[in-house]
């Protein structure tokens, strides 16, 4: 596990801060790990505080990663570059998180707690950041046929992999 990184977010919005670093993604929460087909790698961020033209309080956060997720077809591994940038948008109050929220759908509020846990924060943005549903342009011949080795019609699996995405 790695330790919180703790900060005051408005305290941080408010001085224009900027943190940044990298972070081992075998360090991170269970929660990311189920997503990856392996847990190697790390994952650098950048985080900067601002306020955005209403004058309300930003954290702006940007990720970089080269992470391997499972292809949903063959269940091998493949690579995937995380390479996000999002804008959350503090609130001192749940009352006002609700009512901006009404205002505007596409609003990334998180309610302002005296401490926020950077990590955690990170961990959201790569699970919101993963492809729904990863699959190989082409899997790779072994791993198919193995996969559908107890098929003995190829017409069937052809038309298995021609199928659009059943879940
Ligand atoms: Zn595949």
């Amino acid at each position: 596990m790695s330790k919180p990184i703790l900060i005051d977010p408005l305290k941080f919005a408010r001085e224009g801060r900027s943190l940044s670093g990298k972070l081992p993604v075998g360090g991170l929460d269970e929660r990311v790990h189920s997503d990856l087909s392996d847990t190697s790698g790390e994952v650098s961020y950048q985080l900067d505080g601002s306020r955005d033209e209403l004058q309300r309080f930003t954290l702006r956060i940007r990720l970089t990663a080269d992470l391997r997720v499972t292809c949903q077809r063959c269940l091998d591994g493949m690579p995937f570059s995380l390479d996000t940038d999002s804008v959350v948008t503090l609130f001192a109050s749940q009352e006002k998180l609700d009512e901006a929220c009404e205002q505007d759908e596409e609003l990334d509020a998180v309610l302002a707690e005296p401490e926020l846990d950077v990590i955690a924060l990170i961990e959201d943005e790569i699970i919101m950041g993963l492809p729904h549903s990863p699959k190989h342009d082409e899997c790779s011949r072994d791993t198919l046929s193995l996969a559908k080795a107890d098929k003995p019609n190829p017409f069937a699996v052809l038309a298995a992999l021609k199928r659009p995405k059943s879940e």
